[in-house]
């Protein structure tokens, strides 16, 4: 669990070192409204993907399970700020297959907290190997960083895009070209 009081004692240090009143109507509650909101979008450090992924039905299927456009917020490590996108997440099951939400949910697992881009697809694509036993998993990740279209190069737009591919998606490219066209 977060502890609320140290990030409201950081958050009155930020806003003085930055120059700010912190005595001012518009700020007096600012610590204490971030501490709340740090709550929320870093809840995914006290979940575990499996609570997700262990309820898994008997199917036959063995094609791509594809969950496509999958919203997710999340948040740069390296600043502290916002990277936000679509999530592309495929499978090819074992016998088992998950619920669809419960993709969707991975992926907040992954994204509710400090992250990079590069490390929650592989996080979300080793979980699926893992608790699902599937055969192959792949990630594609589409996200606008604020740390680089806010600042430096400024390029708003511009995104970032990374891919995953794990067991047979990895020795497949038949099989990788299945993902890029169905998405
Ligand atoms: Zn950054």
């Amino acid at each position: 669990m977060v502890n609320k009081d140290k990030i409201k004692e950081g958050v009155a240090l930020l806003l003085d070192g930055i120059g700010e009143d912190l005595s001012r109507e518009g700020l007096k509650d600012t610590p204490e409204r971030i501490a709340r909101m740090y709550e929320e979008l870093f809840a995914g450090m006290n979940e575990d993907c499996k609570e997700h992924l262990s309820k898994t039905f008997h199917a036959e299927h063995d094609g791509i399970v594809l969950e496509k456009d999958i919203v997710f917020y999340s948040m740069c490590e390296h600043h502290l700020m916002p990277f936000y996108g679509k999530a592309h997440v495929a499978y090819i099951p074992n016998g088992k297959v998950v619920g669809l939400s419960k993709i969707a949910r991975t992926v907040e697992v992954y994204a509710r907290r400090l992250q990079i881009q590069e490390r929650m697809g592989v996080e979300i694509a080793d979980a699926l190997i893992e608790e699902l036993g599937a055969k192959g998993a792949m990630v594609m990740l589409e996200a606008e960083h604020m740390c680089m279209t806010m600042r430096g190069v400024k390029k708003p737009g511009s995104k970032t895009v990374t891919v995953v591919a794990r067991g047979v998606f990895a020795e497949d490219e038949g099989l990788q070209n299945s993902f890029y066209r169905m998405i």
